[in-house]
C-alpha cells in the first residue's frame, strides 16, 4: 500500500520539492495551491493529483481530504506548507493586507489541522508538518506580521505535539532559513551580492522529510546552509503544561 501525503502550496517552491521527493519515493501526492494550473502541472509530473483551493478558507482543507480519501482511500503524511510573506507596514497599516497574511499562514495551518487529523486515525495515525521558518523562532526585523504568524504556528504544534502523538499523530515543524524560491525573487540578488549562502528547495524537502519521522513530540528543525538540520532546544522556560482532554 502507497503512502498518501497531502502537500499544501506545493506548486511552487519548498511544496513542489517535497511532492517531487515523497512521490519519487512511492507516495501518492495530493497537490493543494491557490495556483490551479501550477497544481495541475506538477500533479501531472508526479502523478498524483491538483486541488486549486486557498487554505485560509476552512472549505479548501476539507476539499482536499474529501479529494485524498476518495482517490487514495487514506492519508498518512501532510505538509502545511502554503505561505506568504505580509509586506505589512505598521505605521501604514493595510487591514485587508494584514488578513491575507494571517490568513494563509495562521488559518491555513490551523484548518489543515483540523480537517486532516480525523482522516489520520481513520488511517492508523501518521505524521504532520508545518513549515514554519526561522522567523518562527528569531525575530525579523524586515516583516514582523510574517514573524508573529511563524511563531503562531511553531505554538500550535507545540501545544498539539503530545496529545495528538496519543492517537499515533507526530505533528512537528521546519523552521527554514532564506530559501531560493519565488517568495525571495525580490531579495535574491541583494543575497547573491553580499554571498549571503541560501537553502535550495530541495535542502528543506530533505529536511521535511526528516522532521516527519521524527519521534520527539513537537521536534523544531532548524534548517540552515550547510549545517545538518538540527532540532531546536528552548531553555530557561518550563517544560509543557499538560492536560488530558484530546485537542481534536
Ligand atoms: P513559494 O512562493 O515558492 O511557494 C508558496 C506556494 O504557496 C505558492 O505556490 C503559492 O501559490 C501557494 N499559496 C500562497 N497562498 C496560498 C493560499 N492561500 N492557498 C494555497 N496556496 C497558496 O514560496 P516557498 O518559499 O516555497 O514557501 C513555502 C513556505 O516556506 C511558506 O510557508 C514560507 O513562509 C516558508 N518559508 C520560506 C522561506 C524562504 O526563504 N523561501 C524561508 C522560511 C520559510
Amino acid at each position: 500500500m502507497s503512502t498518501v501525503a497531502l502537500i499544501t502550496g506545493a506548486a511552487s517552491g519548498i511544496g513542489a520539492a517535497v511532492a517531487r521527493r515523497l512521490s519519487a519515493g512511492g507516495a501518492r501526492c495530493v497537490i493543494v495551491d491557490l495556483d490551479g494550473e501550477g497544481a495541475e502541472r506538477l500533479a501531472k509530473e508526479v502523478g498524483g493529483v491538483a486541488l486549486a483551493a486557498d487554505v485560509s478558507t476552512p472549505e479548501a482543507s476539507q476539499q482536499a481530504v474529501d479529494l485524498a480519501e476518495e482517490r487514495y482511500g487514506r492519508l498518512d503524511l501532510v505538509h502545511l506548507n502554503a505561505g506568504i510573506s505580509s509586506g505589512v507596514d505598521l505605521a501604514a497599516f493595510d487591514l485587508a493586507q494584514y488578513r491575507k497574511a494571517v490568513g494563509v499562514n495562521m488559518d491555513g495551518v490551523v484548518f489543515g489541522v483540523t480537517a486532516t487529523v480525523p482522516l489520520l486515525k481513520r488511517s492508523g495515525g501518521g505524521a504532520i508538518v508545518v513549515t514554519s521558518s526561522l522567523a518562527g523562532l528569531v525575530a525579523f526585523h524586515g516583516d514582523p506580521v510574517y514573524t508573529m504568524t511563524k511563531h503562531a504556528v511553531v505554538g500550535l504544534v507545540r501545544g498539539l505535539a503530545v496529545p495528538l502523538s496519543r492517537e499515533n499523530i507526530r505533528i512537528n515543524a521546519v523552521c527554514p532559513g532564506f530559501t531560493d524560491t519565488p517568495l525571495v525573487a525580490g531579495m535574491r540578488d541583494m543575497f547573491v551580492g553580499a554571498g549571503f549562502p541560501l537553502l535550495t528547495a530541495e535542502d528543506v524537502a530533505a529536511a521535511v522529510e526528516t522532521a516527519f519521522y521524527a519521534e520527539d513530540p513537537g521536534t523544531l528543525l532548524v534548517v540552515q546552509p550547510g549545517r545538518q538540520p538540527v532540532p531546536y532546544r528552548y531553555s530557561g522556560v518550563p517544560g509543557p503544561v499538560t492536560g488530558e482532554r484530546p485537542p481534536i
